[in-house]
C-alpha cells in the first residue's frame, strides 16, 4: 500500500500534461487513454469513470481527478480571456 492520495493527485496531474489524445467527446465527457491497456481508452466524468479502478472501489480514479484538474485549468484559461 505505498499509494497516497499525494501520488494519486500527481499521476492525474502528469495525464493532464502528457495526454493529447485527451478528448471531451460531449461536454463533460471525456475519452481518456489508458496507461496501462495499450489503445484503451475510458470514458470518464470529474465523478464517474468506466475503468476497472472505479468499476471496482467506487471512487475517484485517476482519470476522473484528471479531468477535475483539467476543468480547474480551463476555468483559469477562460478567467484570463476576460
Ligand atoms: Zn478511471
Amino acid at each position: 500500500m505505498s499509494y497516497t492520495p499525494v501520488d494519486r493527485n500527481r499521476s492525474a496531474a502528469m495525464m493532464v500534461t502528457t495526454s493529447p489524445e485527451f478528448v471531451e467527446i460531449t461536454p463533460g465527457h471525456f475519452l481518456v487513454p489508458s496507461s496501462s491497456a495499450d489503445g484503451a481508452f475510458y470514458v470518464t466524468t470529474s465523478t464517474t469513470c468506466t475503468c476497472p479502478d472505479h468499476s471496482r472501489r467506487q471512487n475517484l480514479c485517476k482519470h476522473s481527478r484528471a479531468v477535475q484538474i483539467r476543468a480547474l485549468m480551463t476555468t483559469f484559461e477562460r478567467e484570463d480571456a476576460f
